[in-house]
């Protein structure tokens, strides 16, 4: 199966006045038709600043992209001017973001920016362009299309105003979506509507589709494969089965205790300790000693392997990774 999206040690830097920060550091994934990926992290981990620079959104200071390369199929989008990776992105690459209702004009209705945003792209007249956005939000499973698209953003609730955000994300037919936290300002009961939703659509296209999410639980219902981030790396990347069954990496195993645990009412979730290192000093040796029950001297000093590689496939930035992958249950 060949990827459609390639990144390869992308690294991407921002000046700020405290100094160059290092927001992506050697991140390496791919992602194919039909699969998805999920980015998992909490924030400041990388996990967005990434995608921004898939889809060209970085091109320009205080963003630098130091190295790297961006495949679609097989073609390195840095290699073209930023113009052109974004027309690339335009038609083949769509992003859907947290919050809908910043990413949608409220002075015009959602049939008109559904409608601009095809005839800025394709060759349409606006009949065909406002019939096109019907079946869009048909797709989306917004009830009565034809008439709430002369809707305003705020007379939609967030979960529809969501599904109006992918049903703009769709208008291109994209290969690859990224799904950039898209339930998180919503009610539960919503969130898993609109994950069924992404599932859905991206089933019935065969699109690979990236998740970028901090939820665990949420990870464990959607992705095919995962890649965690911390502090700008990509600190284990495993089938999203391996990642549950027996994570390799101290972090993941320190998500994987937070998830809210339906057997466990009121047990509350585990947090955990310490806070994600400042981008402008991150800690010497693994990034992740300070808040790691597994750290030894090593760790203080020395940066673990960035792709250190187990069996089937499997990659965790640990010194200590085959002993934390043999611990299955026994979490630190
Ligand atoms: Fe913990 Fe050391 Fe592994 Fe880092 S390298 S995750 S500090 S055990
Ligand atoms: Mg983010």
């Amino acid at each position: 199966n060949i990827p459609l999206l390639e990144v390869e040690d992308l690294a991407v830097e921002f000046a700020t006045p405290d100094g160059v920060v290092r927001a992506v550091d050697g991140l390496s994934y791919s992602v194919t038709a039909g699969r998805t990926l999920a980015i998992v992290g909490e924030s400041g981990s990388g996990k967005s600043v990434s995608s921004l620079a898939v889809m060209g959104l970085l091109q320009i200071p205080p963003a630098r992209i130091v190295r790297g390369a961006i495949r679609f199929k097989g073609e390195d989008l840095l290699t073209l001017s930023p113009k052109e990776h974004r027309a690339v992105c335009g038609t083949h690459i769509a992003m859907v973001f947290q919050d809908a209702l910043t990413a949608l004009n409220p002075v015009h209705t959602v049939g008109w920016q559904l409608t601009e945003a095809l005839r800025a792209r394709r060759k349409m007249s606006r009949r065909e362009a406002a019939a096109r956005a019907v079946e869009l939000l048909d797709m989306v499973k917004v009830p009565n299309a034809k008439e709430r698209i002369k809707d305003y953003p705020h007379q939609f609730s967030g979960g529809m105003r969501q599904r109006v955000m992918i049903a703009s994300a769709l208008a291109m037919d994209p290969e690859v979506l990224i799904a950039d936290e898209p339930t998180t300002a919503l009610d539960v009961t919503v969130q898993a509507q609109i994950m069924t939703l992404l599932s859905e659509i991206q089933a019935e296209r065969d699109m690979g589709l990236i998740l970028i999410t901090h939820d665990m639980g949420v990870v464990a219902n959607v992705a095919d494969d995962v890649t965690v981030m911390y502090a700008g790396r990509a600190v284990e990347q495993a089938s999203v089965f391996d990642v549950f069954a027996s994570a390799a990496h101290p972090y993941t195993r320190a998500l994987l205790r937070s998830i809210p645990r339906l057997d466990q009412k009121g047990a509350g979730l585990e947090v955990i300790p310490g806070r994600p290192p400042d981008p402008t000093s991150v800690p010497a040796g693994c990034p992740f000693h300070p808040r790691c029950g597994y750290a030894e001297d090593v760790c203080r000093s020395d940066p673990p392997p960035p792709q250190h590689t187990l069996r089937y496939d499997r990659r965790s930035a640990c010194h200590f990774a085959e002993r934390v992958v043999q611990e299955r249950g026994g979490v630190r």
